[in-house]
């Protein structure tokens, strides 16, 4: 591991590096704690390029905590249709939900009452307080933590809560030296008084641009002549990965029912898969789907089966046949409450998960 004038040479060399070669036009920098909030839930799991379009259109709707909050989860969930993860989307109404109820709608101050909130754990809170506070803290994101591994050497899968602690000790003890002032005072001496402002953002663009999952530009690094992955030329076993487990794979039967350009959608319960999103009913199986159908006085045999695909979550894989079936009047089910016939375009704007937008938009350039 490396010693600690090193780190805090690391922090100025990437600091510098941020200065020449980090990114600084992206549409949440500098932002107030929302923005920045906002934009850190976007991009877990999710590159930058991808975010960027979703995370506007969302401000543009929801430019403050209270029209977040006044907003219904239906509007939320059809803002992220796409961005996959709609957890995410969830906590994030319900916590700007919390947030006009216990802080007023102000974005909380202070790190330990971010850590309350749903959603926002120990790495998001930091990169909240140091992006929009400027304030002393270490994160730990994906990234970060590739970054890490790899400058200081440290094997181990991360996931694992011993290798993870000493990430987070590096990630705290790499931090830039001495707070300097922030905030107005900084802002009026117009000097770079926020590097801690600079030196997140130079991690996390470090981590995505330089210092990526396969093939790290180490020739560009800022800090290619101590970095102990490429000086023991560990690159490609550095970090350690998840211990190989089999990923389970399941299957699905979407049931397509339509009637003329319309198809019926059911809305999810609120926890699970795609919880609050609107899919076809979904069964087991192909003789399951059949099986309601008849139940429901209709007559099955000119069903027509599509291609099956599959949809990769992140502990299992689902197969997914949709079984595509033409009405010629509609079934009692669509009357029930969580039902709703719609047009296949209008279902396209709809709050729906990927997979089901790959079926109705072959439904859709099938029919027009
Ligand atoms: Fe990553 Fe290469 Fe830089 Fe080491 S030298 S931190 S492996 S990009």
């Amino acid at each position: 591991m490396n010693g600690l004038n090193e780190m805090s040479n690391f922090a100025s060399r990437l600091i510098r590096w941020q200065h020449q070669h980090g990114r600084h036009d992206l549409p949440w920098q500098a932002a107030d704690a929302y923005r920045v909030w906002l934009s850190e839930i976007m991009l877990q799991q999710t590159q930058v390029a991808t975010v960027i379009p979703y995370y506007q259109r969302f401000i543009a709707s929801f430019p403050t905590i209270g029209a977040l909050a006044a907003a219904s989860e239906e509007q939320v969930l059809t803002h992220w249709s796409g961005l996959g993860y709609y957890a995410r989307g969830r906590n994030l109404h319900r916590t700007a939900r919390l947030i006009v109820e216990q802080h007023g709608g102000e974005f909380p101050r202070q790190y330990a009452q971010m850590l309350e909130l749903p959603g926002i754990g120990r790495s998001t809170a930091a990169a909240i307080c140091a992006l929009a506070y400027h304030e002393h803290r270490a994160i730990l994101d994906g990234n970060v933590k590739r970054v890490l591994a790899r400058y200081c050497g440290i094997e181990g899968w991360a996931g694992e809560k011993k290798v993870e602690d000493k990430l987070w000790q590096q990630a705290e003890a790499m931090l830039p030296e001495s707070p300097r002032p922030s905030g107005e005072r900084a802002r009026e001496r117009g000097g770079f008084d926020n590097d801690i402002a600079i030196y997140t953002q130079a991690l996390m663009d470090m981590g995505a641009t330089i210092c990526t999952r396969g093939k790290p530009k180490c020739t560009v690094c800022p800090v290619q002549h101590d970095c102990a992955a490429l000086l023991t030329g560990r690159i490609t076993e550095l970090p350690s990965p998840r211990p190989r487990k089999a990923v389970p794979e399941r299957h699905a039967t979407f049931l397509l029912l339509i009637h003329g350009n319309d198809i019926l959608l059911e809305k999810r319960p609120g926890s699970g898969i795609w919880g609050g999103l609107w899919c076809p009913p979904q069964f087991d199986d192909e003789a399951a789907a059949k099986d309601w159908f008849v139940r429901n006085g209709m007559n099955a045999s000119n069903g027509e089966r599509l291609e099956t695909f599959a949809h990769t979550f992140t502990h299992f894989k689902l197969h997914i046949t949709p079984l595509k079936i033409q009405l010629s009047r509609k079934p009692l089910r669509a009357a029930q409450p969580g039902s709703v016939w719609l047009d296949v375009g209008e279902a396209l704007q709809a709050a729906i998960p990927t997979p089901v937008r790959k079926i109705l938009r072959e439904l859709h350039s099938a029919t027009f």
